[in-house]
């Protein structure tokens, strides 16, 4: 039997260990039903795959795919795949655990899940990554549906694969079936039945948090800086809609590389000269190479990690000069970096709600695939508006009702809705 002493998965140190304890200390605090408790703090479904895939040279190559269906209380499992090294069964149920508390904040009809392939991307060439990707598809096979599971992109995924894995899924259904499967992915290319928005919503939604977090404070974000870690999809969009609205990027890192302009670094030349460089911001003019170790301590007003987990740990939390930490990646800040930072004053918008855009957004392309709807721009990003304006108020009210930080509060409210569902409608049988 799993208690709150016996923790269902051996811990190390890890998104896993941190994600577990986010969830305790805000189950703690809402003195969380414990029969409900031993239902969230452990996965509904793993599933491992191992597939074959022949590659250029004519050689074949064994992959190892994850996909961790965590709960799916509210609704299907919604969560992103990664490709990348780190891709394990512990970072797949961390993440399909964030995307659980994510969706319930938002007050989306979705429960969390979360996978990938266990790979390094740069070392395959594009038709490698259709073969790989049309493959992990196949192998998920009915795991995954638009009524049961709906991956999106998430680091180094991008609409090009969803665009693979919708084709290899509808393939695989008799032809009177095929249009009805357009929502078994979302994050897809508009021609392949994505929404407009999709692209910019995690990033447009992480601005979004920071500019209420700005007025709450009166804070003017013109003239402010900010330091950037992950100039991905979700980095390079938050950094334009920043500069757009007078801050300017005066550090940013990513795979490759630092960089650092106390002048700032001007984001679309930036965005330009990285597709030409195969996604590297290294070697770009106007600005200088900094040491990666230090990036956290860069002098700058915010501070925005759009890239992996556990980023911020007790080895940088003091160095860190910015006033706020918008979290735009899943986990970047971990339990011990976060006490740090807390305790010097400087605010954390957590994760599931900073850069919950790009599930909100995801929601409206599910929507209108189901509905065979097309909703403009300009529609798209008022509603996102409206919801990210609605959940940050929420949880910045319910903090200071509960004289707890924005992560405890955003989990608190998380977990209750789940909570509420399970007590109305009972275990079966
Ligand atoms: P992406 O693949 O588009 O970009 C990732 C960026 O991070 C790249 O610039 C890459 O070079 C950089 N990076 C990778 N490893 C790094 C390292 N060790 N140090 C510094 N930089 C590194 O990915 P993305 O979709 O922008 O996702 C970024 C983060 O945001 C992830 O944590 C993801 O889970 C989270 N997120 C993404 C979405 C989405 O809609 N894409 C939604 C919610 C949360």
């Amino acid at each position: 039997m799993i208690t709150k002493e016996k923790k269902p998965y051996a811990l190390k140190q890890g998104m896993l260990e941190n994600v577990m304890r986010q969830f305790d200390h805000a189950a703690d605090h809402i003195g969380l039903n414990p029969n409900i408790r031993k239902i969230l703090e452990i996965t509904n479904n793993e599933l491992v795959v191992h597939f074959p895939v022949k590659m250029d040279s004519g050689q074949v190559e064994v992959f190892t795919g994850y996909r961790v269906q965590h709960n799916n209380a509210l609704g299907p499992y919604k969560g992103g795949l990664r490709y990348h090294p780190t891709v394990d069964i512990d970072a797949a149920r961390a993440l399909a655990m964030w995307m659980t508390w994510k969706t319930s904040l938002a007050g989306l009809p979705y429960g969390g899940a979360k996978g990938g392939i266990q790979l390094d991307p740069t070392k395959y060439s594009d038709a490698e990554l259709e073969r790989i990707t049309r493959r992990f598809t196949y192998a998920l096979g009915d795991n995954i549906g638009p009524e049961l599971d709906i991956p999106a992109p998430d680091v180094n995924t991008n609409p090009q694969t969803m665009a693979w894995i919708l084709d290899t899924y509808m393939s695989t259904k008799a032809p009177a079936e095929r249009s009805t499967n357009l929502h078994v992915v979302t994050g897809k290319p508009i021609g392949a039945g994505g929404s407009q928005g999709r692209d910019r919503a995690t990033g447009y939604g992480v601005f979004l948090n920071i500019k209420f977090w700005a007025e709450q404070k009166k804070y003017p974000l013109r003239g402010k800086s900010f330091i950037l870690q992950g100039f991905g999809n979700v980095g390079y969009w938050a950094a334009r809609f920043l500069e757009a609205e007078g801050a300017r990027m005066v550090g940013v890192q990513d795979a490759y590389g630092s960089l650092y302009n106390p002048l700032g670094i001007p984001v679309e030349p930036l965005f330009e000269y990285a597709k030409a460089n195969r996604n590297s911001i290294l070697g770009y003019q106007e600005a200088q190479p900094v040491d990666s170790g230090a990036f956290f301590a860069l002098d700058c007003d915010l501070c925005i990690p759009a890239a992996l987990g556990n980023q911020i740990t007790a080895r940088n939390a003091a160095d860190i000069k910015a006033a706020l930490i918008a979290e735009g990646a899943n986990g970047p800040t971990d339990v011990e970096a976060e006490k740090i930072l807390l305790h010097r004053g400087i605010d954390i918008i957590p994760d599931i709600l900073c850069n919950s855009g790009g599930v909100i957004g995801s929601y409206f392309e599910w929507l209108q695939n189901r509905n065979g709807e097309i909703w403009t721009l300009d529609e798209v990003m008022e509603k996102l508006e409206k919801k990210m304006k609605e959940s940050f108020h929420r949880v910045v009210a319910f903090a200071t009702e509960k004289q707890v930080d924005l992560r405890t509060a955003a989990f608190m409210i998380a977990i209750q809705r789940l909570e509420q569902t399970y007590l109305q409608r009972g275990i079966f049988p």
